[in-house]
């Protein structure tokens, strides 16, 4: 079999075009406020469905919950719906820091600004 390969932009014809699903958010920062100490850190760890938080072992001081992958949280709200625990998990975004996906291309956004730009 030969393939065959033309490259070519959206403004010579619409077949150039990527056109795919694009979406994009902003960088979920989380913060522990006030310490998940033993067994409320395991709580905590349990509670998140997108496993942002783990857990560090303190050797002979225990264990402490920490947040290992802010960029994983989909702002559900699960770890802060307990009244007692909403003022100790702070929930921001950084304002400045988009996150851009595009599908199916299995292109970067990266990639795909750079193609439009040539
Ligand atoms: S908001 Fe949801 S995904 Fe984000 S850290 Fe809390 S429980 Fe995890």
């Amino acid at each position: 079999m030969t393939c065959f390969c033309h490259k070519g932009v959206g403004k010579d014809h619409a077949k150039f075009s990527p056109v795919a699903t694009a979406s994009y958010r902003l960088l979920p920062e989380i913060t522990i406020v006030e310490p998940f100490l033993n067994q409320e850190a395991d709580q905590l760890v349990a509670k998140c469905p997108m496993k942002v938080f783990d857990i560090e072992d303190l050797g002979s001081k225990g264990r402490k919950a920490y947040v290992k992958s802010p960029d994983n949280c989909s702002m559900c709200r699960e770890c802060i719906r307990d009244p007692a625990w909403e003022k100790r998990v702070k929930l921001e975004r950084v304002k400045n820091h988009y996150i851009c996906a595009t599908s199916p291309l299995n292109l970067t956004s990266h990639c795909l600004i750079l193609f439009a730009l040539q």
